[in-house]
């Protein structure tokens, strides 16, 4: 019987190499370990971890071996760190090769949410266009003053591309950043948005975060302003943003994450100035087995009593 569990929803290539390498017994979640017997649970000394669902100090303890969780993701709000730190557990992610992916998908939504892809792509599919239906002017992206929230691997990312979108970049971080010249730092998200036409949301998630996009940045941003959020659905006030999406107290939001998604609040999804992705960021083929090869890297390590290359704790 392997020492490893493998949860999440993974891909056939990496569940393949997960049982290849690990032997990996599969779970579909993280309730399912409550199910196994507990000898079985006895033995776990590693989890790949792959999803959303809390990770916290009582899935621990039902795995009293346990000394690696290797998460693929770069985003590892999900898991208790301090749980797992005060359980000798040592924790993993995936950084940097999805910031490509991420940053490409940020910029996308950006210039879908400016150009209505929606409502554009309907017309044509739908034989409108044909017809005579027209739509209304869009409006441009390029050019515009936009603030990177969080300058940190996918926000430089993000910045990057906008800066050969002509954009003005203004970013807000906790320390000012060696950015190129022009660049913009804002010690507050509320000033921040002020000074911007647009907010590109890449703060990591968890409860420090929580929020941190607030009524009053939401408010700040004006009628014209558009948000788009690739990090996490808790950044955002989402029912502040619902009223402000709602009124036109700002002109759109481009979202790949939400506060209860895989739910989508029905106020939110209803409205006609909200592009919605379902977090689909680093989706790609090429990034995923990225992202799965580094985390059995990091499991392998661990589990030989070997420095991980991406360590969280
Ligand atoms: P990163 O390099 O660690 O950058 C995170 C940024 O968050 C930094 O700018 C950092 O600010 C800021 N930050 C951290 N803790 C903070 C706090 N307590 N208060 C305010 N700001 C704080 O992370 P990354 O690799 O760019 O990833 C960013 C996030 O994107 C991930 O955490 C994940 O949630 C999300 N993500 C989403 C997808 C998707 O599919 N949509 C895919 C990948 C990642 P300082 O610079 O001041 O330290």
């Amino acid at each position: 019987m392997s020492n490893v569990i493998a949860v999440g929803p993974y891909s056939d290539p990496d569940d393949a190499a997960l049982r290849e390498e690990f032997d990996a017994r599969r779970l579909p979640g993280l309730d399912a370990i409550a199910e196994m017997p507990e000898a079985e649970r006895a033995t776990v000394t590693g989890v790949a971890f792959m999803g959303h669902e809390p990770f916290d100090g009582a899935v621990m303890d039902r795995l009293p071996a346990l000394k690696a969780i290797a998460n693929f993701g770069v985003g590892y709000d999900a898991i208790d760190i301090a749980a797992a730190t005060a359980r000798g557990i040592r924790v993993t992610n995936t950084p940097d090769v999805l910031n490509d992916d991420v940053a490409d998908l940020a910029v996308a939504m950006w210039i879908a949410q400016a150009r209505g892809f929606e409502t554009a792509i309907r017309n044509a599919r739908s034989g409108d266009w044909g017809r005579g239906v027209a739509l209304p002017l869009a409006r441009k992206a390029s050019g515009r003053r936009v603030g990177i929230l969080g300058l940190g691997r996918i926000g430089r990312e993000i910045a990057d591309r906008l800066a050969a979108f002509k954009c003005e970049i203004h970013y807000q971080s906790r320390s000012r950043k060696d950015t190129p010249a022009g660049w913009t730092y804002h010690a507050d998200p509320v000033e921040l948005a002020r000074a911007v036409d647009d907010i590109i949301i890449a703060v990591v998630g968890g409860p420090e975060t929580q929020g941190y996009v607030s009524a009053g940045v939401i408010g700040a941003l004006g009628p014209d302003g558009v948000i788009v959020n690739i990090s996490r659905g808790t950044v955002i006030d989402e029912e502040a943003l619902i009223a402000a999406l709602a009124s036109g107290a700002i002109r759109g939001a481009a979202l790949d994450v939400f506060r209860d998604e895989p739910r989508i609040d029905p106020r939110l999804i209803d409205l006609p100035n909200l592009l919605p992705l379902p977090h689909i960021g680093s989706a790609t083929v090429e990034t995923r087995a990225a992202m799965g090869a580094l985390q059995r890297r990091n499991l392998r390590a661990l589990l030989d009593g070997r420095e991980p290359e991406t360590p969280v704790n």
